[in-house]
């Protein structure tokens, strides 16, 4: 069975390109447009690993943190946050809220996935199987 990546990202082209290259090296991909439907999404799914913007429509990235830390079941699922926020101070505010990393946009098609994998391998899922 493949990882599970869930992407909550209301960009389209990002979220395609983000798809499409993770599923290149097969990943399977469930993914959100708006915060509210991506926390629902991730209550469903129990993905491996979670990317998501921080400017999203109803709830926003920093919100979504917030709520998946509080949540027992789903606080140890690490979060990457992909953005086009690149000011210095964003990076610690966006750590500080809860996210294990931060991708800046444009993505970069040649050093996302292998940014996103590094994540995955500390994941309990792994761990289960030893
Ligand atoms: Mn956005």
């Amino acid at each position: 069975m493949s990882n599970k990546i869930a992407i909550i990202e209301d960009n389209p082209d990002n979220l395609h390109l983000m798809m499409y290259l993770l599923t290149q090296f097969g990943y399977t991909i469930v993914s959100a447009n708006d915060g509210e439907e991506g926390l629902l999404l991730v209550r469903r799914e129990h993905p491996d690993l979670i990317i998501c913007d921080i400017q999203l429509p109803k709830v926003d990235g920093y919100e979504i943190a917030k709520t998946l830390k509080k949540d027992a079941a789903l606080c140890h699922i690490p979060l990457i946050a992909v953005t086009a926020y690149a000011m210095v101070g964003d990076r610690a505010k966006i750590l500080a809220a809860g996210y294990d990393e931060y991708v800046s946009k444009p993505i970069d098609p040649e050093h996302f996935v292998r940014d996103i994998e590094r994540f995955l391998i500390l994941k309990p899922n792994k761990r289960k199987m030893e």
